[in-house]
């Protein structure tokens, strides 16, 4: 059974967590400009609010266009503004479709009214249901997977194994001065702790929480990738990271030191997060977005937008990239987002009380 596979049977949860987040101003970029590359009976124009990087869905916008005259112009922002643009543009906003890096801001957006929900047997066959809000207002589109990453110089994978079985552990007096963590203002580890919170209830959650910023090398850094080249120059002997993080300093720069161990896998699986859409509920070109969000889920295109991220295509016809495949099989937490989403504001406060900066 692949790790998609084995995601899917186990379900996944639909969680909380914000991909380059990185405050940068909005950005417009028309895709697919070139009159010469669209079709003469141009088909119209579809905006998309993107959080996800536009790099990581420029080519696939451009061939879009190329094959069906359908333009794309999307807005660029964290997933954050872009939600707060959408409620202050009401009736009027420009945008058709949302794409969030994060299932909490498309159940946030959801929940204030500004998704809609549509009807798509296309949609509904291609995402599986624990991949999707129950009532059909977004979409995931691709799957991350918030584990645990440690440094290969000095331990076999055996040895880690038998140290670390789950986030827990990572609590231990024994990895004092070793672990090292993102900032607890960052979505995606609000969305770990809610996870927690549900899986042991608070106290133990805040135990363990505690457990860790007491075991901490340095400050919690501000992006997953600074923390990966922490334990890359042995500043820290384990982390927990975003899988597909990992997979991009491979896909960049070759093997590292540094090798995933899966969490919980006796227990209630990895933490794992999607990046997903919804069509607006004031959507001017709704026919349009919904054949866009249509395409995006077929297995050929699954591939492409998950592995220009190495994460995980939520259609389980399509595979992830051979890096991806490499990092093994694992069970995900099967956790509703809804839950988790309700819980959030819980573990932010828990994570304020503990001193996780
Ligand atoms: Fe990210």
């Amino acid at each position: 059974m692949n790790s998609l596979k084995f995601l899917l049977c186990f379900g996944a949860a639909l969680l909380l967590a914000a991909c380059g987040r990185g405050g940068d101003a909005p950005t417009q970029t028309p895709a697919g400009t070139d009159p010469a590359a669209a079709p003469a009976a141009a088909a119209g124009e579809v905006v998309v609010y993107t959080a996800r990087k536009y790099q990581l869905v420029e080519e696939l916008f451009e061939q879009y266009t190329k094959d069906t005259g359908v333009r794309i112009r999307a807005v660029t922002d964290d997933a954050g503004p872009l939600i707060q643009k959408l409620k202050a543009e009401g009736a009027n906003t420009p945008a058709d479709v949302l794409i969030t890096v994060d299932a909490g801001d498309l159940w946030f957006a959801a929940q204030e009214g500004l998704l809609a929900p549509v009807q798509s047997a296309t949609l509904a066959a291609n995402v599986p249901e624990n991949l999707r809000d129950p009532e059909n207002r977004w979409y995931g589109l691709a799957v991350r997977a918030r584990t645990i990453a440690y440094g290969t110089q000095g331990t076999t994978a055996e040895q880690f194994a038998s140290q670390v079985k789950g986030y827990a552990d990572l609590a231990d007096p024994k990895w004092k001065g070793k672990l090292c963590l993102r900032s607890s203002k960052h979505v995606y580890n609000r969305s770990l702790v809610a996870a927690l919170i549900a899986r042991y209830g608070e106290p133990k959650t805040e135990e363990i929480v505690k457990g860790w910023v007491a075991n901490l090398a340095t400050d919690p850094f501000s992006s997953d990738t600074l923390l990966l080249e922490a334990i890359a120059a042995g500043q820290c002997g384990v982390g927990i990271v975003n899988h597909y993080y990992l997979g991009r300093m491979i896909a960049e720069k070759g093997t590292q030191p540094i090798a995933i161990r899966w969490p919980d896998q006796d227990g209630a699986g990895v933490h794992v997060n999607i990046s997903g859409a919804g069509l607006t509920a004031h959507a001017k070109n709704r026919d349009a977005a919904l054949k866009l969000l249509e395409w995006l889920s077929t297995p050929e295109v699954q591939a492409k937008f998950a592995g220009a991220n190495q994460e995980y295509p939520a259609n389980p016809q399509a595979q992830p990239s051979d890096i991806v495949k490499g990092f093994g099989e694992y069970r995900a937490d099967p956790i509703s987002v809804a839950k988790v989403g309700s819980m959030q504001p819980d573990a932010a406060k828990l994570m304020d009380r503990v001193g996780w900066k």
